[in-house]
């Protein structure tokens, strides 16, 4: 069982964790975003912009110039077209007939038939490289036909176009004269390349941004990264601001600032707060409940106690009158109810020294007072006070090995114990023998009490020590007691460093008492 403090601690601090608890439970953490200006990101977009617009006519010009210069010689057609970026084919074309334009040259990358003139640019011309022509294809024809229509591209009288594709290249073409067209395929990955380089270099155009709080990212629609600013975080952008161009599109992604902010559900938090201040309270009234009782039962033991000092010394009196209204007594018969009655007031004193002992116990724990003390002497006087009552119910008590050397022990504590154990053979084995046997060797004293009695069963050798245990209570049994006899016997031994002890016997029960006993120096042995 817990004291009162402790459990009043137990619970205090199941309420704190329960507090505690709910405090945790509670608490959330929130993203607040707070929107930035967008004023700046969209400059930063335009200036982009502007660049890939800017870029965009600048490459159309150069890719004049190839187309131009593509109407002399093949050698010319591909070292022109090596300046420039992207290009992988150059076509000649004749939009009149469908038929190949004029050729000078040729060599390995260079096609010339009916489709037209087509000069491959770079070392390894990828095979997927469609073959622009006007008309439908041959069965024959080796590679994909990307087929162009004349009076389409020139019937508005544009003289160069683009024809963007998502499955093709990109295509530019320009007619140089009325039988020659130029058809260029241009690698989009190349472009979009060259252009994220080219973006790269703008660091400039970034400080527009101010870098305040928050995360932006530029990169191509294909994930080339341009530059980032800030932590990026991994959820999706606040704003998308999309820049478009002939080489591929780029994205200026923005992400707002954002703090934490910490806030608590009240429904958790009240739930948490009203259970921990209901244990607390629980664990106070306990408290108080457990401090009233301990105080009402410390009251009730000092009641006991000062009534049973009070007893004591009438008590006294009494048996001293007894005694010497026995002495005085010369007729036997006539001094019997005399004996009775001293036998009786002597278990009264005994059952009220035994109820001072545990009050003593209980209170300051007990002590023992050795002294120059013969066993023999003290097993002498205890047999005494019981010898009537022994005669009146048939018992004898047998000795055995009595030491009478005088050896330093508390005899008063000796003879209690004595008298407690021969005080129980009497009550639960009446009218057969009791045997005290002694034994000494020098440093301990062993005392062994034998009854032959219906003894204690094995399982109870430690229970019938407990304070108030009793291995039967019912009055009708004829045999009352208060179950303190035992526990006082043990708790007086074990004050003089020694031990009781049930141990194992063949009928009845048998108590061994040992302690710790030098002799007294000085002192000579009697025996
Ligand atoms: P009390 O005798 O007042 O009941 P004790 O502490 O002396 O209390 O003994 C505790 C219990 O142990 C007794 O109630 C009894 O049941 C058992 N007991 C003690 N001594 C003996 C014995 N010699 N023989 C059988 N039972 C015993």
């Amino acid at each position: 069982m817990l004291g009162a403090r402790a459990t009043l601690c137990l619970l205090l601090g199941i309420a704190a964790v329960i507090g505690g608890g709910g405090v945790m439970l509670s608490r959330r953490e929130e993203q607040v975003r707070h929107e930035r200006d967008r004023e700046p990101l969209m400059r930063c977009a335009s200036v982009f912009q502007e660049e890939l617009d800017r870029l965009g006519v600048l490459y159309e010009s150069h890719l004049r110039v190839v187309a131009l210069n593509a109407s002399t010689e093949v050698f010319v057609i591909r070292s022109e077209a090596q300046r420039v970026a992207g290009i992988v084919q150059v076509s000649v074309l004749d939009p009149t007939s469908g038929d190949a334009a004029r050729s000078r040259g040729g060599g390995p990358g260079t096609e010339r038939g009916a489709e037209g003139l087509h000069v491959t640019v770079g070392a390894n011309p990828g095979v997927r490289i469609p073959m622009p022509v006007f008309s439908p294809p041959r069965p024959w024809t080796v590679r994909t036909p990307l087929i162009l229509d004349a009076a389409e591209l020139l019937g508005s009288g544009a003289r160069s176009g683009w024809r963007t594709e998502p499955a093709w290249p990109l295509v530019y073409w320009q007619a140089v004269s009325p039988r020659e067209l130029v058809v260029m395929l241009l690698d989009r990955a190349v472009l979009e390349t060259v252009v994220t380089d080219h973006l790269r270099g703008m660091s400039e155009a970034f400080h527009v941004l101010h870098w305040e709080n928050g995360a932006e990212r530029l990169r191509s629609r294909s994930g080339a990264e341009v530059f980032s600013n800030g932590a990026v975080p991994g959820f999706a952008p606040d704003l998308v601001l999309p820049l478009r161009s002939r080489f591929g599109d780029w994205d200026l992604l923005a992400w707002d600032p954002r703090t934490t902010r910490v806030v608590y559900r009240t429904g958790v938090l009240v739930g948490a707060g009203v259970a921990a201040v209901l244990v607390a309270g629980l664990g106070l009234i306990l408290y108080v409940q457990g401090r009233r009782a301990r105080v009402l039962a410390s009251q009730r033991v000092s009641f006991v106690n000062r009534v049973s000092h009070e007893l004591r010394t009438p008590l006294t009196n009494i048996l001293l009158n007894l005694d010497l209204a026995a002495d005085a007594q010369e007729v036997e018969e006539e001094a019997r109810p005399l004996a009775l009655v001293r036998e009786e007031v002597r278990r009264l004193a005994r059952l009220i020294e035994n109820v001072l002992t545990f009050s003593e116990r209980e209170r300051r724990g007990l002590r023992a007072r050795p002294g120059a003390c013969c066993p023999a002497s003290v097993v002498a006087a205890v047999v005494e006070q019981f010898a009537a009552g022994f005669e009146r119910r048939g018992m004898r008590v047998e000795t055995e090995g009595l030491v009478t050397d005088s050896l330093l022990i508390d005899g008063d504590a000796l003879a209690q114990i004595l008298a407690n154990l021969l005080s129980n053979a009497e009550k639960y084995a009446p009218g057969g023998p009791v045997q005290i046997a002694m034994q000494w060797d020098g440093a301990r004293l062993w005392v062994r009490v034998r009854d032959h009695g219906p003894g204690i069963p094995r399982a109870a050798w430690e229970r019938v020590f407990e304070p108030f245990e009793r291995l039967s209570d019912h009055v009708r049994d004829g045999v009352t007691g208060t179950g303190l006899g035992l526990c006082i016997a043990r708790d007086i031994a074990r004050a003089m460093g020694g031990a009781l002890r049930v141990i194992s016997s063949e009928g009845g029960a048998v108590f061994e008492l040992e302690l710790p006993a030098c002799a007294v120096p000085g002192m000579l042995s009697v025996a």
